[in-house]
């Protein structure tokens, strides 16, 4: 049977999309795109999704990546949004606890600081009300003394006290592509590698359906479906431009960057949200080998297909952490790896970026096109839920199609299902055990539950058939066979950056790994010699794009 997923089927997943009616055709394989794809399928509706460049590539792969409420947007007294996402983060903890995990923020209070003891106290305790906090997980409000323990980088002229309260951490790449191999499992046909160049129209000027290029074999493409939604997240004005149905509604783009250093040069034990120097809130969050401090909050106007990182950013940042954690002195040579993104906001007229509602919004086309963006990776699914409840009304108006209600909250994502965090670290503790015995350690079982979750069993299968000596490199090449066979994975960039983090998280593994796996992207693909050569180069400007700083100006201003 044809895996849908399979990198080494892409032929076959073009037929079908070209040769099968879809219910539902979606743009775009961010978050937004992944979630809408599951919720549909799981209803019943017959789907498909394309992505113009990898899964993730966009901005879902350029988050904080914390499953979080937005504590700052109850300063802007947006109860709705920070009631939706708080209980959302629940759910999507419950549904991949080994993906989304708990992470204690610590808020410190200083004289100067956005909050004082008084609201940072009644603050929180709102927080947890609207988001549903269990009692063992609500607030706790600390003294000096107890937060510079459980802290002691903080800058303690300054420091007055801390709220303690809880979030979620997880990694937005692997998080989107595990929701779109769920999807699969409920028949929705993804593609990345795929991109809409127009749309089809009907007799009535109605859109049914899309016009494709594939950008890997560069052969053109049509899909045929009922109805067409776009979750192209920035991308999603191009769209509606090539669509003739652009009105005064428009995406206003806010850059945001973080930074990586080692966890050796910032070995900070909790997550801190802490005050910057102008007033605005950044996150200093501790992940394995590196602590990564984000984010920035600007006007982008450059080009949303190739966003990176500059000096000014690096050094707000740096400046920033400096000052709240004064025992560092952090430099730009410090900072190993970092990435940046575009908030596809929806504009409000004389708001700055980081003022503007993160709400979504839906526009509907008079030719039908349907388009979802602002948001929060965190309420994606309930992003899901709006469009693809418009969606079953089109096909039944339509079509006079039925499907059922939607039942996302109960859907486990591939990688489980696991019932509690309590079971993954008891999964973690034996994945331990047995790769120590094969010279892995205690860090591999961290990476690879985190992950993968259970699948981690599969790649330690192919790991043990592999003859490789490094088990560095063995254990690399075991990853990259699975995601090859299970998702859709097609360039060294899909590897390092969004199947396995390690351009963020561990960019120090790379070079040892670099050639045994083009060699291995060479043998499943037959790429020639000058496409090893181009796949290397690509990864050698990412290494560069996201660890130099100087050059970057003038990209921004392309
Ligand atoms: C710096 C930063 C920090 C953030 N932190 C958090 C956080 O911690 N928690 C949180 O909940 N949210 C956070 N967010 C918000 C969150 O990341 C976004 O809301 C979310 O990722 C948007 O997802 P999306 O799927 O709508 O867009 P995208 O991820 O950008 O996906 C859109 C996709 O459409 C594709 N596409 C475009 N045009 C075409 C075409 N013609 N054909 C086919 N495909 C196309 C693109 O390639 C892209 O992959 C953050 C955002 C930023 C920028």
């Amino acid at each position: 049977m044809t895996s849908l997923l399979s990198s080494l089927h892409r032929p076959q997943i073009i037929s079908k999309l070209r040769d099968e009616p879809y219910d539902l055709i979606i743009i775009g394989g961010g978050i937004t795109g992944a979630g809408i794809a599951l919720d549909a399928s799981s209803r019943g509706m017959k789907v498909a999704l394309v992505e113009k460049n990898d899964f993730a590539s966009g901005t879902s792969s350029r988050s904080t990546k914390l499953v979080h409420g937005g504590l700052r947007y109850l300063k802007q007294f947006e109860i709705s949004l920070v009631r939706e996402v708080g209980r959302e983060r629940a759910t999507v903890h419950k549904l991949a606890p080994h993906l989304v995990t708990a992470e204690k923020m610590l808020l410190p209070i200083t004289e100067d600081g956005t909050f004082g003891k008084f609201s940072t106290s009644i603050g929180l305790m709102v927080y947890d009300v609207l988001a549903g906090v269990e009692k063992a997980d609500q607030r706790k409000m600390l003294s000096k003394e107890e937060t510079l323990e459980l802290e002691p980088l903080l800058n303690q002229e300054t420091v007055e006290g801390s709220g303690l309260y809880a979030e979620y951490r997880t990694d937005d790449a692997r998080l989107t592509i595990e929701i779109i191999k769920t999807a699969s499992k409920y028949g929705a046909t993804s593609l990345n590698y795929c991109e809409v160049q127009d749309f089809l129209y009907n007799e009535n000027g109605k859109v049914e359906g899309v016009k494709c290029i594939d950008n890997i074999t560069k052969n053109d493409f049509n899909i045929n479906g009922k109805v067409v939604v776009s979750a192209a997240g920035p991308w999603v004005d191009n769209l509606r431009e090539i669509n003739n149905s652009m009105n005064e509604k428009h995406l206003f783009l806010s850059k945001g960057v973080h930074i990586v250093v080692s966890h050796e040069k910032f070995p900070l034990i909790h997550s801190v949200y802490f005050d910057a120097h102008d007033s605005r809130m950044i996150f200093a969050i501790p992940r394995g080998k590196i602590t990564y401090i984000g984010t920035t909050d600007t006007p982008y106007k450059g080009n949303i297909n190739h966003i990176v990182t500059n000096l000014e950013d690096v050094d707000y940042l740096l400046e920033a952490t400096n000052i709240a954690f004064p025992k560092l002195s952090l430099e730009e040579a410090d900072v190993i790896s970092s990435w940046a993104g575009v908030r596809p906001l929806i504009f409000e007229d004389g708001k700055d970026a980081s003022e503007i509602s993160r709400k979504d919004e839906i526009f509907e086309s008079p030719n039908g096109l349907l388009s979802i963006a602002g948001g929060k990776l965190t309420g994606y699914r309930k992003m899901a839920e709006k469009i693809v409840n418009l969606t079953a009304d089109k096909l039944k108006q339509d079509h006079q199609l039925s499907f059922k209600e939607c039942f996302t909250e109960q859907i486990h994502f591939s990688g489980g299902p696991f019932k509690d965090e309590s079971e993954v670290n008891e999964f973690r503790g034996k994945i331990a055990e047995r790769i120590i015995i094969y010279g892995l350690n205690k860090y591999y079982a961290l990476y690879l539950v985190a992950n993968y979750g259970k699948q981690t069993e599969q790649i330690l299968d192919i790991f043990l058939k592999l003859d490789e000596n490094d088990v560095e490199v063995r254990i690399a090449l075991a990853e990259l066979r699975f995601c090859v066979h299970n998702e859709l994975t097609f360039s060294i960039l899909d590897f390092f950056m969004r199947r396995t983090g390690r351009l963020y998280f561990d960019i120090k593994s790379i070079n040892k790994l670099i050639e045994p796996i083009l060699e291995a992207f060479k043998s499943y693909f037959n790429w020639t010699s000058e496409k090893v050569n181009a796949e290397k180069m690509e990864l050698e400007k990412a290494i560069f794009e996201a660890s130099n700083f100087e050059y970057s100006k003038h990209i921004n201003n392309e």
